[in-house]
């Protein structure tokens, strides 16, 4: 048998970065190569049927091996990585039982991991600790999720202990926001899912921002600028800023936390005929999602009266829906996901997510799936760290997943703390 650990340095070897900027599906060929490669490791564990689809998911089952009355339960994870920072030549280092000190990642760049930065490091003292060089991501966003999966389920196959029926699945592209746009749901065949997509041990997730990208565009009149006062210069770039300024100065990324949600400008591209203002809007409940897109309606027809119909074009596109409204009246799902992490030693931590996971798009096309940890923190940087014990202990909560014998039923769920 191979360790979670063995199996999560071998899957970061393949470079499986998504690119936004192509068309094709999965949007790079090397995502392609890997879902084979993930496929072949599932046969090789027992899981028979494991297959690539046209586009690129990997597929697998295992049937039930008991007469009890149990769910068919999925386990997602996602085989695509961040391109940015750089994702390829990742090279991997372990410190054996890790001392709770700075740990420089590369000393010519002067890249150095502080548990001042993140106080989370100081919980993995005596760890094996795995680090990036300095210079790529570590991957296991969501390769640990993989290689937890991998190792889970050929523990549990091995044990030949009764288990349910389970479904697993790796989806490309997720982290370009296209995980779930071919993902079959119907074919899937699971009553629920985990994604196995969300931080360190113990963490699971079944709250996400509800999101929207809304674009300002600003009408401006350009002319000679000795003669603006004539001829009627307008300046888009100064209504622009307007615009920014009108929003509350406190609801943006770097003020927010929590349930907090926030405006967000990504890009401003400004000329003074024309300014293009591009955001995200995010926030957990949806009352207030609502609110603060209506608030940007406000400030625009306000801006439209002030400097003449048609000078504020905004529009909007919602992007995802917090999975809480799809999963409300199925918390029940997690108590088994917790029993888990128990089993583990790992105390359940909730956690919302400030952003979303393909198990978000999952639960509104009819497949609850909540999130649950990969043991692997500080993703999409070079400051990106795991370990050989968290990795192993998501691997033994997916073991414990797969061999709990408890029966499908909805216990009241006490109300969780919002
Ligand atoms: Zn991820």
């Amino acid at each position: 048998m191979k360790s979670a650990a063995e199996r999560f340095l071998d899957y970061i070897q393949y470079d499986t970065g998504s690119d936004r900027r192509s068309d094709t599906v999965p949007s790079t060929e090397t995502q392609r190569v890997f879902a084979q490669y993930l496929a072949q490791e599932l046969r090789s564990v027992g899981v028979e049927d494991a297959r690539v689809d046209q586009y690129g998911y990997v597929y697998g089952s295992i049937p039930a091996n008991c007469d009890q009355p149990l769910p068919v339960i999925g386990l997602i994870a996602h085989l695509d990585t961040v391109s940015e920072p750089a994702n390829a030549g990742i090279k991997p280092r372990i410190i054996h039982n890790y001392n709770g000190e700075d740990v420089v990642l590369n000393q010519a760049r002067n890249v150095v991991l502080r548990p001042a930065d993140y106080p989370n490091l100081r919980q993995y003292k005596g760890h094996d600790l795995i680090v990036t060089d300095g210079t790529t991501i570590l991957g296991g966003d969501d390769k640990a999720g993989a290689a937890a999966i991998l190792s889970g389920v050929e523990r549990a196959l091995a044990s030949g202990k009764p288990h349910g029926a389970f479904r697993i699945a790796f989806t490309p592209d997720e982290e370009i926001g296209r995980g779930t746009k071919y993902f079959d749901t119907a074919g899937f065949g699971a009553d629920f899912a985990f994604t196995l997509d969300g931080g360190k041990l113990g963490d699971y997730q079944y709250e996400n921002f509800n999101a929207a990208q809304v674009k300002a565009v600003i009408h401006g009149r350009m002319c000679h600028l000795g003669r603006g006062k004539s001829r009627g210069l307008v300046n888009s770039i100064q209504i622009s800023i307007e615009f920014q300024s009108m929003l509350p100065v406190f609801q943006d990324p770097a003020n927010t936390e929590g349930h907090e949600g926030f405006f967000h400008l990504d890009r401003f591209d400004g000329q003074v005929a024309r300014t293009e203002l591009l955001y995200r809007v995010n926030d957990h409940d949806w009352a207030k999602f609502q609110e603060k897109k209506d608030l940007m309606g406000e400030i625009a027809a306000f801006l439209n009266r002030k400097y003449g119909p048609g000078t504020v074009e905004l529009t909007s596109e919602d992007l995802c829906r917090n999975m809480y409204d799809q999963l409300k009246d199925k918390l029940y799902l997690l108590e088994r996901a917790k029993r888990a992490m128990r089993a583990v030693g790992a105390e359940p931590n909730p956690r919302p997510v400030r952003g979303f996971t393909d198990g978000a798009k999952l639960s509104y096309m009819g497949l609850p799936c909540p999130n649950l940890c990969m043991g692997s923190e500080n993703a999409h940087s070079v400051y990106e760290f795991s370990s050989v014990q968290s990795l192993e202990g998501v691997s033994g909560m997916v073991y414990h997943l797969i061999t709990d014998l408890s029966p499908m039923e909805a216990p009241p769920a006490p109300a969780p703390d919002r």
